[in-house]
C-alpha cells in the first residue's frame, strides 16, 4: 500500500527528532519543513537552522528549507498582541507549512511543536485544525508531550546546538528576566 505524504514543520532539531520516528512508525513518508521567522535575533535562528540540517541528514530525512528570515512579517502579526502572541505565531508558521504542503501535492501537515510541553496545546490543535479546513488538508495532532526527554535524548549524542528560550525576543526576555509579558 501506498504511504501517504506528511509534512512536518520543524520548529527545531531537539522537538523534531522522535516526531519524525513517530509519523514514519505510522506509516507517513515524512519531509521536514522550516519556516521560523519566531526566532531572533538572526544568528540563533542561524544556528538552530544549522542544527536542523545537520539531523536531517542523520535521519535521510528531506529537509525543505523556505527562502529568506521572515521577522518583518512575524512583527507584523504579533506587535500589538504581545500577551497572545502565540497564536498569531502559530497560524503564520503553520499557514506557511499547510500551503507548501498543498504546492508539494501532499497528503498531510503537521508541527514538531506538539511534542513540547511548553507549548498551549490547544491552541496549536485549533489552529492546524482551522487551517485544514482552509486548505482540504489533513492536519495530523497526536499529544507527543510525553516523549520530549526521549526526543532530547536521541539528539544528545550529535552535540548539536540547544536552544535555551522559545525563540522570539519576547520570549528571550521572559525566560532571562523570569516574567510573563501581561
Ligand atoms: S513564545 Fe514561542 S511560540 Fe510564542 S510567539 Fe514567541 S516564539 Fe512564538
Amino acid at each position: 500500500m501506498k504511504s501517504r505524504s506528511l509534512l512536518l514543520h520543524c520548529c527545531c532539531a531537539h522537538c523534531t527528532a522522535y516526531s519524525v520516528s513517530y509519523w514514519r512508525r505510522q506509516g507517513f513518508e515524512v519531509s521536514a519543513f522550516w519556516y521560523n521567522p519566531n526566532i531572533h535575533p538572526y544568528m540563533e535562528h542561524q544556528s538552530r537552522l544549522e542544527a536542523m540540517k545537520s539531523l536531517a541528514r542523520q535521519l535521510d530525512l528531506p529537509l525543505i528549507i523556505s527562502e529568506g528570515y521572515g521577522i518583518i512579517d512575524y512583527l507584523r502579526q504579533v506587535v500589538g498582541h504581545e500577551p497572545r502572541r502565540c497564536r498569531y505565531c502559530f497560524r503564520l508558521r503553520l499557514k506557511k507549512t499547510a500551503e507548501m504542503a498543498q504546492e508539494m501535492g501532499l497528503d498531510a501537515f503537521t508541527t514538531s511543536l506538539i511534542i513540547s510541553p511548553h507549548q498551549e496545546h490547544d491552541l496549536l490543535r485549533e489552529v492546524g485544525v482551522s487551517l485544514a479546513q482552509e486548505t482540504g488538508l489533513d492536519f495530523r495532532y497526536a499529544d507527543l508531550r510525553k516523549h520530549y526527554s526521549d526526543s532530547r535524548h536521541m539528539t544528545k549524542e550529535l552535540n548539536l546546538y540547544r536552544q535555551q528560550y522559545c525563540g522570539c525576543v519576547y520570549s528571550e526576555w521572559e525566560r532571562y528576566a523570569n516574567i510573563r509579558i501581561a
